[in-house]
């Protein structure tokens, strides 16, 4: 409780730009909704890069919601608005099992914290006593494995390599014979985001998702696509992109803490059905929060 107490408290202090800067100006005590609110309202929800089309369906439902409960006070209104945005990010496939190996592979461009984001969920897991097994299939950029390689080091996980210019996929089958060696429940894949030849990104995915199901068969792999909020709606762009090259099960959003478009996750789960998994906080291996729906919604509102 202590734990999931302090987790939220980050989440509120990471959303604390958008919440301040938005919506504190728009529930401001327990005047009545009017006009004037629902403007201030969209105005925010736009300026906090929900996207215009998730906000109009989001105040449609506020709107249609308050006449059949028949409220007037901002305080209430808050608190459905609560529990639509809750809804609305609500994953309908759940997060990896609790028990059992699994295979995460992550993707994103450089830059979004994509190598933060994979030593924090080796910390984490690791932590939780699960023994995880990194793969450096990122053999674009020489720094990637070595700044991956710090990461394990820290978090105390055995981490796979190749020389730069290696073959991804030869990087992903030593690490599953290594995983499957060492009787691992987690095998974490970082992948070289290079959005920009899209064609080659499809085919280097696909053939090491190739080797993953021929080598560690039937185990569950989530696909995750790591954004930075603080590009918000272009986050949505990358995640569209990303979603054509490969069949992406989940987003990691980032840097929430420095962001005023916490609203993005919002967007996202909505207009692309791509539930958010994990928010970052920020750079310290622990700032990562499993994502809670009603937990996000409260902290972007109250
Ligand atoms: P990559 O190129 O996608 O692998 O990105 P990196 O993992 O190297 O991260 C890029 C920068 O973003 C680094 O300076 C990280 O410390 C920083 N970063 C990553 N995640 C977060 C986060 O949640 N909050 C903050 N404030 N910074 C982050």
């Amino acid at each position: 409780m202590e734990k999931k107490q302090g987790l939220f408290d980050k989440l509120r202090t990471g959303l604390t730009k958008t919440r301040d800067n938005l919506f504190q100006r728009v529930f401001h005590g327990d005047t009545v909704v009017d006009d004037d609110f629902f403007e201030e309202l969209e105005e925010s929800m736009i300026l906090a890069d929900m996207g215009m089309e998730t906000t109009e369906k989001l105040l449609d439902a506020l709107k249609e919601r308050l006449k059949q409960e028949r409220i007037v006070d901002q305080g209430q209104a808050r608190e459905v608005l609560i529990d639509l945005i809750a809804q609305s990010v609500t994953p309908e496939k759940d997060f990896l099992p609790e028990e059992g190996p699994a295979v995460i592979l992550v993707v994103g461009v450089n830059g979004v914290g994509k190598t933060t984001t994979i030593g924090k969920l080796a910390n984490l897991y690791a932590q939780q006593g699960k023994k995880v097994v990194l793969a450096a299939a990122d053999t674009f950029r020489a720094a990637a494995a070595e700044q991956l390689g710090i990461w394990a080091e820290r978090a105390n996980v055995p981490m796979i390599k190749h020389g730069e210019g290696a073959d991804p996929s030869a990087v992903v089958f030593d690490a599953a014979a290594s995983f499957k060696a060492k009787k691992g429940d987690l095998l974490i894949v970082d992948t070289a985001g290079r959005l920009h030849n899209k064609q080659n990104l499809m085919n280097e995915l696909s053939k090491m998702k190739k080797v993953i199901g021929r080598e560690l068969p039937d185990l569950p792999l989530e696909t995750l696509l790591v954004l930075d909020a603080t590009t918000g709606q272009n986050g949505v762009n990358q995640a569209a992109a990303f979603s054509e090259a490969a069949d992406l099960t989940g987003v990691v959003l980032t840097k929430l803490d420095g962001s005023a478009k916490g609203g993005v996750v919002v967007a996202i789960a909505d207009q692309l059905s791509l539930p958010v998994r994990f928010v970052g906080v920020g750079e310290g291996a622990d700032d990562l929060i499993a994502f809670d729906p009603e937990g996000f919604a409260r902290a972007l509102l109250s």
